[in-house]
């Protein structure tokens, strides 16, 4: 029976963890506040509650936050020039854009997310961030917050990711794809699967760490796991439950209730990978706020707000 990989318990603790960090920010570098901003296009209902969890661990941890919404009506030329103010405003540290846009017009999400400076875009969408992960320069790039999450989480197993066959189900930009980037630089050796993977259960039935990112229910069953595996499930799904008031109730993409049987370490939905990818938002957002004020602080005199 697998131990459960609380990110509940994980996050809480980074969190924790980062506000101390900010706390000594500040006594170093006295009226310096690590500063995001969320720019939301439209009003998605989905969306509204991502930024709201958002902008309130923002708040906990002492991380300045800001909303900036834009109305469905917005172009992308003012979407473009929303970003390119907040890169030149010094005060801010870190630029999200939250996707998908509700905009009425076309708009062109990785010409904005690629608009977002490398070094404030924290959620690591940006090209350059991309292609400095896929090559290995981990120490020069931001790692997508999901994957840092994940890989944070199987850290916390205590088991070793270097040497280790992990199979990644999923290639997305914002999930899949750096996170088989992230386990290979950390020398585990990473099969991913995607929709036209002949055979998975076969796949996946080698791995000793398994992350799955696909948006399918229930997807991954008990027979394909390996006896002691990691099981990271990404998957937010909402499925009908009568017997719930609400009708229904999220699950992820691993059936949980037979997967736990056979694996070592397993992430529950809700309660796992999501409150990570709140966490390693904050984490990300501190972490270049840290670097600025460091290379201020080097260079004498400069103005850290
Ligand atoms: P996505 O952009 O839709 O990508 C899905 C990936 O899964 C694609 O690479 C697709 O393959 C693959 N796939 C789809 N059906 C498949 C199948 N039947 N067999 C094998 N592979 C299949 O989704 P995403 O943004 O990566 O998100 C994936 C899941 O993670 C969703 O449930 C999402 O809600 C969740 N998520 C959670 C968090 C969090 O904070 N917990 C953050 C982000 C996403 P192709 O490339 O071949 O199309």
């Amino acid at each position: 029976m697998a131990q459960v990989l609380s990110g509940k318990t994980v996050s809480a603790d980074i969190r924790e963890k980062l506000k101390n960090e900010v706390k000594n920010m500040q006594q170093k570098y006295p009226g310096f506040l690590p500063g995001l901003a969320v720019v939301q296009v439209g009003g998605r209902e989905d969306s509204n509650v991502y930024i709201n969890m958002k902008m309130k661990a923002a708040c906990e941890v002492g991380v300045n936050a800001s909303h900036i919404n834009l109305p469905r009506s917005s172009t992308q030329d003012e979407v473009v020039e929303t970003v390119e103010r907040l890169n030149s405003d010094s005060t801010v540290h870190g630029i999200i854009v939250q996707l998908p846009m509700d905009s009425e017009n076309p708009i062109d999400a990785h010409l904005v997310t690629n608009t977002i400076l490398p070094s404030k875009d924290v959620d690591g969408l940006h090209q350059d961030n991309a292609g400095r992960l896929s090559r290995g320069d981990l120490d020069s790039c931001v790692v997508p917050c999901t994957p840092r999450g994940c890989l944070e989480l199987i850290h916390r197993t205590g088991i070793e990711v270097k040497g280790k066959r992990a199979v990644v189900i999923g290639r997305s930009k914002i999930v899949g794809a750096p996170m088989s980037d992230l386990l290979t630089w950390n020398h585990a050796t990473v099969t991913v699967c995607h929709s036209r993977t002949a055979d998975i259960k076969e796949e996946v039935q080698k791995a000793e760490i398994l992350v799955v990112a696909i948006g399918k229910p229930q997807f991954v069953k008990a027979d394909w796991i390996k006896d002691g595996a990691v099981v990271i499930d990404c998957g937010i799904n909402s499925i009908p439950d009568a017997t719930k008031k609400s009708g229904k109730r999220l699950v992820g993409d691993v059936d949980y209730d037979g997967v736990k049987e056979k694996a070592s370490w397993i992430t529950p939905v809700p309660g796992g990978v999501g409150p990570m990818t709140v966490a390693m938002l904050l984490q990300n957002t501190v972490d270049s706020a840290k670097r600025t004020a460091e290379m201020a602080g080097s260079c004498a005199k400069w103005n850290l707000q």
